[in-house]
């Protein structure tokens, strides 16, 4: 026995540590015949060894000792807590230094940011809290909790450790850290031995099989492997499988060496041959000894039991740090190094723990995280490498601890100071991407050179992406102050920057094609994504280079100098140009045959800085720098061109990719470092060049110069240019470009952002350039600018609409327009709006701001002779079409008008301050003929529409001109509209003095003809008096339905219907119908059907079951376990026609491949689905339709109808009927009295009894013979037949075939009509809608066809189920072993009443049946809801004695109920009426559809219990229902219904289960959700998954939302067999909780999930921000609340059974849908 005493020395420790685990060795791994999956270690061991530990370390018992130590911990500063995967994570909009500081939950309550705008996601995993981090927030660091004043020292903490266990633990921790460094990095390849220290004296010959976890095998193609590898069933497979994935490795097998080779060798055949992505590549397989597995796994173990003991105790977190850290004397490296160094060939779960044990040891204090840094920035160039090659996610990498490290902006200044942080971080990458051609050396200002080697950025992007996101970090981390190391570091980094991009520059060249287009296109992806990965270094970058007026010069002349170096490189000659009389010399590039490229990031880094000098107020002077703008800015000129030409349409032949790059440059991801630069490069040669020479070359470059060689598309072109011309001088909404403040920003692009039309808010913010999103104010600013609309729909969303007084900002000319067609639906819907708003139409500029010093000259190139030249030109062509191949375009001339517009203002505006100014736009127009050109073209035809423009701009000029010469005049811009405005004001009075005289003239007209004929107007009565007439005709009908609220009427009329009116919503049922598919209406050719679809229903159900406990063969219990829907569409169609097409439809789907099926159609016809041919809505069966006439004709032929029949002769003579007084065989009351609620043999009972009874004895009076006589034709009695067995079969296999045997097609029917009704009466209820307001066709059509088809087939029937029959007449009169009162009310009268039509000659007819079936019944629900009354709501201290309450007493002492006293009889009377209601309802809406009886008017308006209840010809008092009409009382009955034994053992159940009314008829609604989402993100984070109890959870949790249960979604380790598929957690729920029709909420995902049999669809769950919107997917991260308007739609889903119609109808429009496999779900 070794054992490690407390007193033991120190130095003896290790020793005894070896010899104790070589002696534990053979007992580290279970047997392998106690092998379970995942839990292959023994644990019992292990806990053994480390409770050996513990000891030795605390001298006494670890628990007690472990709760010392916690008493001495400082209150914590930093809480740390590390996240899960799925966990909330909240940040402060306001108050976080950047998106990556977050808070937990906890934390996140009790702070201050609770009150301001946060945003919540949820956790990838990984990454802790940075609660208590003061460089992480702005404000309010902490919350209440870590609020602590820092007075104690880390250093402290450990000092108050004893000395003798902070000695013992510096030893432990040191020799167990190389113990598990050891197992973990040094023994790895495949035939090394443990070391010297732990090998065995007689080794074991046992060896494990290890398979190991790539992203090269799917799932089950490893589950497959493994089947055939360890002969294991496919569910040990899967787990072994899905441990594998979650662990990256497990042993499968031990044994000895040859059956772990022959093991491994099928692993690695059969998974290399199955992958068929990459050929013969081996699923990663290793036989090893069973001691070293089992001392890594031990190792593992230890690990996190230091990270448990580090977490208890602060002193020890700090000694195991140090440890952690601690470098090895003999080769400088430690732990950390050791393991981050072999990272990459770790596998998954050794990666996680020494991950995990960085993060919550070394991360917490401040010391430790700088010296982790410090190794992590060394040895980093390294774990990129490795990261390239490792095919492991970046967050198992080590290299995902980095933003951990990289975002603490003191030690990420310390590293680039100290290690060259900046440096390292590029360096990687261009090592990456490009080969070195020349090493910058040591010279300090030589710059190397690399060239870009497409290949390998192709091969390494992704994965780079991550060290780009790392120099992010570190960037925006902006420093407060400089100091010489810091500004030579960044120096180095910038220069080094600056020749990467050089080597950009110029990427994807692209020469024009003239003829021919080309063949293949060129790859263009990566280009622009590297652009676009680069815009978060480039802003931050600028931010750096601007911090000092030295450090942006000195970089500016980096930028220039390597830029200069480019230019020179390409040698291009110089040639001269002529243009308006002058020549001018230009280096010579012809962008029709050299190549030209869009990507020119070095030329946009030095614009980039040049606007930087721009935003201090500087001038170019101030640069220090040498340069000829117009040269530098070549490259720019090239680009700009391409892109506009390509726009023009002129590059067509260069194919997409050209057109790709182009589109991006201007699109809002990029053009903040494309397009925008471009302009701002421009804009500055503009200003600080001469004007003509920059107009000259922007021409010649455009190749404007040599129409002809572009001659096909010049009139694009020219529009393009015109475009520019406009963009230069308009824009200056840029910082640093014109002197505006980010506020004005922030409007004008919101307002050209809205002009288009409304847009939510996550739309607005997304197409907001980043600066501007990024600034909190911006939403006040879209408070300015835009009204806020609430969403009109439940599936809609909130929108921000333009205000009425922005529309005249917007500018059609706006260069943030990223294409024409955004351009012209904005132009449209302003032009729209103005309409609407009487305003005038045409678009005219406005005044832009001023133009910082930089670029305060740009507006000198409006008047530049070059400008007016071209201006002129331009019109004189248009003018002459055939001079030149320039056409008419309207859009091209609006264009020059603008800016003509827009050089008078500007010149307007100086010259209202200087009368003598030089800017002489009016003037040099006019002489050089502009201005007579533009009069000619107002008499123009084609410039008809520009007539107000051109006036507009004549006023202008007259203005310009007057002022000029001190004349006093009036704002031009104002002249126009008050013309139109005092026009527009006269044709409105001339218009309504016309319309005056009119109706004078009319009057006078009908006062004549009144005259002459005054009995007409008489005759015809007005508009008001048809409106009081029916009015009072209501009030007459409510004073009836009131009266009943009195006295009640003894006997109610029975013998007169009370209204014989039908009401015009029933003839819409009734009306003659056609056939959707022949369109012929003829009726009698063939019987006519509707398409309706058929599913087994839980929503009615107050109590959770399983399938299995189904049988509808039984009459239902009063919690109704489930019945069947019927839904439909209600095109008719005639039943032959229907045939054809549907076999039209089962034959071309059988026609596909059977796996293609699932991916070609959203149904099945193996489950006797399609599609309504009409609508397209999924259906399953169909249903015949009756007509009201076919109806009466069946009803009425049975038995006498209006006979007046009392209640009590009713009740004798079926007494008689189910008692005959004649002698009975013995077997048969025998067999009557079995049981109808017993499982077993059901079926028989119900169909074996017909046969079993003779017919001549018992039936003889109750069952006629079938009567031929009324039976229509035989066809029509075959297609019924037909008809009811597609819905019997479609619903057979609906519901999996073989489960359910019910071949009695009536049952089926009535089960269906009896459900659907109380649906209809539900949904009536949930929405609040009065029962019988006019339902919609689709409703009524189902109600009518499927309770009329009903009653026809009972007719049909007659003579068959006598028994099923003749029991339910003795279940009802009480002398039945069933007993009535557990049974559900209406179900069984339904069940009745349809019966009672099968009853052949019957001594009464229907209608007598019916009255005094529902008066029973009636009764009996009323009797039931008294025993199951939840009798503490009907208590009261202030009760009442009544009749009622006596009633109440009796009735429940006929159960042996106890009596209940203090009822009060309001209260009680509510409460019985209350739950009577459903089932009354439920009668009403019968009665509605199975008579011709029609509805009292007041009821489609209103709901009122006594109408109804005087509608069904029932009693309007609760006591009256206990007397029958006439002397009898009722009494008896009930007595006989309450006494039966089951009775009392049913109530007991209920109130066990808390089944009581009123509860029981209420809506069952769907599960409670929490109103902030956070909440149910929360619980979710919580959540397990029930097989395996892993930390790195790739678990989905997901919310049934009918019942609660959160399951594992969408993953291999909790997948079932269903129906002989193995399918997800989800999909075997539906079937389990709701006949497979699946309502969940993906919890992290923020989506509801609708399900169904292998098909699903994605909804937003019903929850909003605070802009109205949903956030399906949990992107944007606003706080979320719960929305009830969309619950109340997701309840209606629910209600109305629309899922499986939801599916597919969203599958239909979207046939992406049909590719998730949704059986996995
Ligand atoms: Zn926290
Ligand atoms: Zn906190
Ligand atoms: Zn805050
Ligand atoms: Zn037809
Ligand atoms: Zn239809
Ligand atoms: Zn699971
Ligand atoms: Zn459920």
């Amino acid at each position: 026995m070794i054992s490690l005493s407390p007193s033991l020395p120190l130095g003896d420790f290790e020793v005894t540590f070896y010899k104790l685990l070589v002696k534990e060795t053979p007992n580290l791994l279970k047997n392998y015949r106690e092998w379970e999956v995942g839990e292959v270690l023994n644990d019992q061991t292990c806990q053994e060894i480390q409770q050996k530990i513990a000891w030795w370390l605390f001298d006494s018992d670890p628990k007690e000792a472990i709760l010392e130590l916690e008493q001495l911990n400082n209150p914590s500063q930093l809480c740390g807590h590390v996240f899960k995967t799925g966990e909330a994570t909240y940040t402060c909009r306001e108050c976080a230094v950047d998106r990556t500081c977050v808070l937990c939950r906890k934390c996140f309550q009790q702070s201050e940011h609770k009150k301001h705008k946060y945003l919540l996601h949820s956790s990838g995993g990984g990454g802790c809290c940075d609660c208590g981090d003061v460089e992480a927030w702005n404000k309010f660091p902490s919350c209440n909790e870590h609020d602590v004043m820092s007075e104690h020292s880390a250093a402290d903490a450990q000092a108050k450790l004893p000395t003798l266990l902070r000695n013992k633990a510096e030893v432990v921790f040191q020799i167990l850290l190389d113990y598990i460094v050891d197992m973990l990095v040094t023994v790895r390849s495949e035939h090394d031995e443990l070391p010297q220290s732990l090998q065995q004296e007689q080794p074991s010959d046992e060896f494990v099989t290890v398979v190991f976890n790539d992203e090269s095998h799917t799932f089950d193609q490893v589950i497959s492997t493994l089947v055939q590898a360890i002969s294991c069933s496919p569910s040990v497979a899967s787990d072994y499988a899905t441990l594998i994935d979650r662990e990256g490795r497990s042993a499968i097998m031990m044994g000895d060496n040859k059956s772990c080779e022959d093991c491994k060798a099928i692993v690695m055949d059969t998974a290399g041959v199955r992958s068929r992505r990459r050929v013969a590549f081996p699923l990663q397989t290793r036989v090893m000894h069973s001691s070293i597995y089992a001392h890594q796994e031990h190792a593992l173990f230890l690990m996190s039991w230091l990270e448990s003991l580090a977490q208890k105790s602060e002193g020890l977190r700090l000694i195991l740090a140090q440890c952690i850290l601690k470098k090895n004397i003999s080769d400088g490296t430690s732990f950390v190094t050791k393991c981050m160094l072999t990272d990459a060939s770790l596998w998954k779960g050794a990666r996680g723990g020494y991950q995990q044990l960085i993060l919550a040891v070394v991360m917490l204090h401040m010391e430790s995280k700088r010296k982790f840094g410090v190794e992590f920035v060394r040895a980093y160039d390294r774990l990129v490498v490795d990261f390239l090659n490792d095919d492991h996610d970046h967050a198992d990498s080590i290299l995902s601890i980095s933003v951990q490290v990289l975002t603490v902006p003191t030690l990420v200044r310390y590293l680039i100071v100290e290690e060259d942080l900046l440096l390292v971080l590029l360096k990687s990458i261009i090592k990456t991407f490009c080969n070195t051609l020349e090493e910058g050396g040591d010279d300090f200002d030589a710059v190397p050179v690399f060239q870009l080697d497409n290949r390998k950025v192709k091969k390494h992007f992704r994965r780079m992406l991550y060290v780009l996101y790392n120099i992010k970090y570190v960037l925006s981390n902006v420093p407060t102050d400089w100091d010489f190391n810091l500004h030579d570091k960044f120096k180095t980094f910038f220069k080094t920057f600056v020749a990467f991009l050089s080597a950009i520059e110029g990427m994807d060249a692209v020469v024009y094609k003239r003829d021919r287009h080309v063949e293949h296109e060129p790859e263009w992806e990566t280009g622009i994504t590297l652009l676009m990965r680069f815009i978060p270094i480039m802003k931050p970058l600028y931010v750096w280079c601007s911090i000092r007026k030295e450090v942006l010069v000195g970089c500016l002349q980096v930028a220039v100098g390597q830029l200069k170096k480019c230019l020179e490189a390409q040698r291009n000659p110089t040639t001269t140009v002529t243009y308006n009389g002058k020549d001018y010399t230009f280096t010579d590039f012809d962008i029709l045959s050299k190549p030209v490229s869009v990507h020119v990031p070095l030329t946009r880094l030095t614009a980039g800085l040049l606007v930087q000098f721009g935003k201090l107020g500087l001038s170019l002077q101030d640069t220090e720098t040498n340069m000829d703008v117009l040269k530098l800015a070549e490259h720019m000129f090239q680009s700009v061109c391409l892109c506009s030409q390509t726009t023009a349409g002129a590059w067509r032949r260069n194919g997409l990719s050209l057109a790709n790059q182009v589109y991006y440059c201007r699109d809002n991801n990029c053009r903040a470092e494309a397009f925008d630069r471009d302009l701002q490069m421009l804009q500055l040669c503009a200003a600080q060049a001469d004007p003509n020479e920059f107009f000259v070359l922007l021409h010649t470059r455009m190749k404007l110069n040599e129409p002809h060689k572009i001659a096909e598309y010049l009139t694009s072109i020219y529009n393009e240019f015109v475009s520019l011309l406009i963009y230069i001088c308009v824009e200056r909404c840029t910082e640093g470009v014109g002197q505006v403040t980010m506020h004005d920003i922030a409007k004008r692009e919101l307002i050209h952002i809205l002009a288009s039309g409304p847009r939510p808010h996550s739309k607005i913010s997304k197409h907001l350039p980043d600066e501007v999103s990024e600034t909190p104010g911006w939403e006040s600013i879209l408070e300015e600018v835009a009204d806020y609309k609430n969403a009109t729909t439940a599936t809609s969303v909130a929108r921000y609409e333009l205000k009425d007084s922005c529309l005249d900002q917007v500018s059609p000319c706006f260069y943030h327009f990223s294409t024409a067609s955004h351009q012209t639906n904005a132009q449209n819907e302003v032009i729209r709006r103005k309409k609407s708003l009487n305003q005038t139409c045409i678009f005219t500029p406005n005044l832009s701001p001023q133009f910082t010093r930089l670029f305060t000259n740009v507006p000198d190139l409006l008047h530049s002779a070059s400008l007016i030249h071209f201006i002129k030109d331009t019109l004189e062509k248009l003018l002459d079409e055939s001079s030149s191949p320039l056409r008419w375009s309207d859009k091209l001339f609006e264009k020059i008008l603008y800016l003509c517009g827009f050089a008078i203002l500007e010149e307007r505006e100086r010259v209202v301050h200087d009368q003598t100014s030089q800017f002489q736009f009016c003037e040099k127009a006019d002489k050089c003929g502009l201005l007579d050109c533009l009069s000619r073209l107002s008499s123009f035809p084609a410039a008809s529409l520009h007539k107000d423009n051109i006036k507009w701009i004549h006023n202008g000029v007259d203005e310009v001109q007057k002022r000029r010469q001190g004349l006093e005049c009036e704002d031009f811009r104002f002249l126009l509209f008050r013309d139109e405005e005092s026009e527009k004001q006269k044709r409105k009075e001339q218009a309504a003095q016309r319309r005056q005289l009119l109706i004078s003239q009319m009057s006078i007209q009908q006062k004549n003809f009144i005259n002459v004929s005054p009995n007409l107007a008489q005759a015809a009565p007005s508009v008001e008096d048809t409106e009081m007439s029916q009015s009072s005709s209501q009030q007459t009908q409510e004073t009836q339905g009131s009266s009943v609220d009195g006295p009640i009427n003894p006997t109610p009329s029975t013998s007169q219907p009370p209204l014989q009116r039908e009401t015009s919503k029933a003839d819409l049922v009734d009306e003659p119908k056609l056939c959707i598919l022949c369109q012929d209406d003829t009726e009698n050719s063939d019987y006519l059907v509707i398409a309706a679809f058929v599913q087994r229903s839980n929503v009615l159900a107050q109590t959770k079951h399983t399938e299995e406990d189904l049988d509808f063969t039984k009459l239902p219990d009063l919690t109704l376990p489930a019945g069947v829907h019927v839904s439909s569409c209600s095109h008719v169609m005639h039943f032959q026609c229907w045939s054809q097409f549907f076999l039209t439809v089962r034959t071309k789907e059988e026609s596909r491949p059977q796996r293609m099926r699932r991916f070609m159609s959203s149904f099945s016809t193996e489950r006797n689905e399609y599609l309504c041919p009409m609508c397209r809505r999924l259906s399953n069966c169909v249903v015949p339709v009756i007509s009201p006439a076919k109806l009466t004709s069946i009803t009425s032929n049975s038995g006498p109808t209006t006979a007046d029949v009392s209640l009590s002769d009713w009740l004798k003579t079926m007494d008689e009927l189910v008692d005959p007084p004649e002698h009975v065989p013995q077997e048969i009351v025998a067999h009557l009295d079995v049981d109808m609620a017993t499982p077993d043999d059901v079926n028989d009972e119900w169909h074996d009894a017909s046969d079993a009874i003779p017919a001549s004895q018992s039936s003889t009076v109750i069952m006629g013979t079938l009567d031929d006589e009324n039976l229509d034709e035989e066809t029509e009695e075959d297609s019924m037949r037909l008809i009811v067995n597609t819905m019997n079969k479609s619903f057979e296999l609906n519901c999996e075939a073989g489960e359910i045997e019910c071949e009695d097609p009536c049952l089926w029917l009535w089960l269906s009509a009896a459900t659907t009704c109380q649906v209809v009466e539900t949904v009536s209820r949930y929405r609040e809608r009065p029962l019988m307001a006019p339902p919609s066709i689709r409703i009524s059509q189902t109600l009518a066809s499927t309770l009329r088809s009903s009653v026809v087939l009972a007719a049909r029937h007659k003579g068959q189920f006598q028994k099923s029959r003749e029991d339910m007449f003795k279940i009802l009169l009480g002398k039945h072993s069933t007993p009535l009162l557990s049974k559900h009310m209406f179900v069984t009268f339904a069940h009745l009443s349809f019966a009672c039509h099968a009853l052949g000659d019957f001594p009464y007819g229907a209608a007598v049946n019916d009255k005094n079936l529902l008066k029973l019944f009636a009764l009996a629900q009323i009797v039931q809801i008294i025993l199951l009354t939840d009798v503490n709501q009907v208590m009261d201290e202030h009760y009442n004695d009544s009749v009622l309450s006596q009633l109440f007493n009796q009735v429940r002492s006929y159960a042996n109920l106890p009596a209940c006293h203090k009822v009060c009889h309001q209260k009680l009377e509510q409460m019985i009426i209350a739950s009577l209601q459903p089932f009354i309802r439920a009668c009403v809406l019968f009665t509605r559809y199975t008579t011709t009886k029609p509805i009292p008017v007041s009821l489609e308006q209103q709901d009122d219990f006594n109408t109804m209840l005087s509608y069904l010809e029932l009693p309007q008092n609760i006591v009256e229902f206990f007397d029958a009409s006439g002397s009898c009382s009722l009494d008896p009955l009930v007595q006989r219904w309450c006494s039966h034994p089951d009775v009392a053992q049913r109530c007991k159940e209920a109130i066990t289960n808390n089944q009581l009314y009123p509860g029981l008829a209420q809506v069952k609604k769907l599960v409670e959700l929490d109103t902030d989402y956070s909440d149910v993100i929360a619980k979710g984070a919580n959540f397990v998954c029930p097989r395996f109890r892993s930390d790195d959870d790739s678990v989905n949790p997901t919310m049934c939302l009918i019942c609660g249960e959160v399951l594992c979604s969408q993953s291999y380790c909790c997948q079932q067999t269903w129906n002989g598929r193995s399918v997800g957690a989800c999909t075997y729920h539906a079937h389990k909780c709701n006949f497979g029709y699946g309502l969940f909420l993906r919890v992290r995902e923020s989506t509801v999930v609708l399900l169904n049999d292998s098909r699903g669809t994605y909804r937003p769950a019903p929850y909003l921000d605070e802009y109205g919107e949903t956030d399906q997917g949990l992107r944007r991260g606003n706080p979320l609340m719960l929305d009830p308007e969309r619950l109340r739609d997701l309840h209606l889903v629910w209600f109305e059974h629309s899922i499986p119609e939801d599916i597919v109808w969203a599958m239909e429009g979207n046939r992406n849908w049909m590719n998730v496999n949704w059986d996995h779900l």
